[in-house]
């Protein structure tokens, strides 16, 4: 009997220990494994998606399956031993019924398969689910060149918001002459709403960890670090656990399990700059320097950390490549749409049923996501809009609402695919009030390096709190549109040129919005 208990951030924040505690407590107390006459294993997991309704428990037994409660106090204890686990009878009431009917039925974990199943915090739990079966095949039967081209045969692209094909990316970085590469797992998640990296390294660090080394073997690099930042304790905490047992047992450093291949991996810890996000931002901040991005070429596989050639993806595109080694680059591709392949985590808040972190195949609807996995809008209110890909992104209103979540169609709809923010609003949402949020956020947020991005989105700002404050003319709408794609063209990182892209695509569909704070005026 394995009874295991959610406890990613935003389960031990609803109490995931207490209830813990009180499993453990009450099985001693009454005895549980005598009544039954079978071990009983409490195990702590990491985030299983539905946030929302956390405590959530699962209990595996013979008799009933596995069952999944939520909203676990530490009071429902007994009755989960005594009915379910002895009685062999579900307590129907305190069954998490979101979970069955849309929450989980509806998606496709590949990339979350550890995640809310293994305990993050034992090496044994991952090599039971394979793990490190993926870099062995490399090592042994693979030449990295071989590795690369399964990888880029899959249809791999960068999850951290830019989509590059991965296998293309890493085949720069092993073009570039030396002995001595970097690897960099940029789990710097900064965008507002946004936690799937976060959980991944909570829920499941170990699948992380073999998707960097795979991409090391496959490119030539030596040494690899997992930029993450501060504000993520919990995730620092079970990858540090994770490195550490990994040296102990062999999986990485010098010659790792008599293999012939070389790998250290440290964690560097940010101090939540958003801009830091930025792969040459990010490097500067690695390497002690104030966390600004510098200008394009040279490009970091050719001169990235401290000068030597540099590979940087994101946390979910390296969780997805021991999945590619194992299952086959054609498996992976039979997944998704023809531009992007395989499975998306998108992190889902806002105005709907259940939010939580949701894994889909690419290219389902918006309004799957929405209404048949989410549970359509809190409050039978209507739906308005969805924010897709953070303060970077766009809004998706009601009439592009079936446009499949895949690269470039959101990009073609006016959003992005980002790193998977998508923020849910309903009727009752001001879209004026929604950008202005997004751009005091980049505003706050630009490094202040470049005049378009440092001036530029103050003056935009200046001119949204002018409109929502009721001083606001006509013309402001268009002055925001040039400047918006002035500021696009001449900045110099991503954040500068993606900024304006919650104005334009508010303005290009609720204009009357802007309008009415204007006329509202008069
Ligand atoms: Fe800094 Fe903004 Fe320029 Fe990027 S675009 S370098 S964040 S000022």
């Amino acid at each position: 009997i394995k009874i295991l208990i959610c406890q990613g951030t935003g389960g031990i924040s609803a109490g995931a220990k207490q209830v813990e505690a009180e499993f453990t407590r009450l099985i001693a107390e009454k005895g549980i494994v005598a009544q039954v006459g079978k071990r009983c294993d409490v195990v702590k997991t990491g985030c299983r998606g539905l946030c929302a309704n956390d405590v959530l428990v699962d209990v595996i037994t013979p008799e009933l399956g596995r069952v999944t409660y939520d909203f676990v106090v530490p009071e429902d204890v007994a009755a989960i031993l005594d009915q379910h686990i002895v009685a062999n009878e579900v307590i129907e009431k305190k069954k998490a019924k979101a979970y069955y009917n849309t929450f989980v039925d509806q998606q496709m974990r590949v990339v979350m398969t550890g995640c809310g199943q293994i305990d993050p915090e034992r090496i044994d739990a991952f090599l039971e689910e394979d793990g490190f079966k993926a870099i062995e095949k490399c090592v042994k039967e693979m030449k990295p060149s071989e590795v690369i081209d399964e990888v880029k045969k899959s249809g791999l692209r960068g999850r951290g918001g830019g989509g590059f094909p991965t296998g293309m990316k890493w085949s720069f970085c092993a073009a570039s002459p030396g002995n001595h590469k970097y690897l960099i797992c940029n789990a710097d998640e900064g965008d507002p709403g946004a936690f799937m990296d976060r959980s991944i390294l909570e829920g499941d660090p170990y699948c992380v960890i073999e998707g960097m080394m795979i991409a090391a073997y496959a490119i030539g690099c030596d040494a690899g670090y997992v930029y993450v930042r501060a504000e993520y304790p919990l995730a620092i905490d079970r990858l540090q656990k994770a490195l550490d047992t990994c040296y102990e047992k062999g999986y990485l450093g010098k010659n790792i399990k008599g293999w012939g291949f070389d790998f250290d991996m440290r964690i560097k810890k940010g101090a939540g700059a958003f801009v830091c996000g930025e792969e040459t931002a990010l490097m500067a901040s690695i390497e002690g320097e104030r966390g600004m991005p510098r200008p394009r070429p040279p490009f970091p596989a050719v001169k990235g950390l401290w000068g030597f050639p540099t590979n940087i993806n994101n946390v979910e595109t390296f969780a997805n490549v021991r999945h590619i080694i194992n299952k086959g680059s054609e498996w992976y591709a039979s997944l998704g749409t023809d531009t992007t392949k395989g499975t998306k985590i998108f992190a889902v808040t806002g105005k709907v049923k259940h939010t939580g972190l949701v894994e889909v195949p690419a290219g389902m609807s918006v309004r799957d996501v929405i209404y048949q996995v989410c549970g359509g809008i809190a409050n039978n209110r209507k739906f308005k809009a969805v924010q897709a890909g953070g303060p970077s992104g766009g809004c998706i209103p009601a009439e592009v609402l079936d446009t499949p979540v895949d690269y470039d169609s959101l990009i073609k709809a006016g959003a992005m695919m980002g790193s998977g923010g998508l923020v849910v609003m309903d009727e009752t949402t001001c879209m004026v009030d929604v950008a202005r949020f997004f751009l005091s956020f980049t505003k706050m947020e630009s490094c202040g390096k470049c005049v378009p991005c440092r001036i530029g989105l103050k003056a935009m700002l200046d001119i949204l709190e002018r409109i929502t404050e009721g001083r606001g003319e006509m013309e402001d709408i268009d002055t925001l549109l040039e400047m918006g794609a002035t500021i696009k063209k001449a900045s110099l990182c991503g954040l500068g040129q993606t900024a304006p892209n919650p104005i334009l695509s508010t303005v290009k569909y609720f204009r009357h919005e802007y309008e009415a704070h204007i006329l509202d005026k008069r």
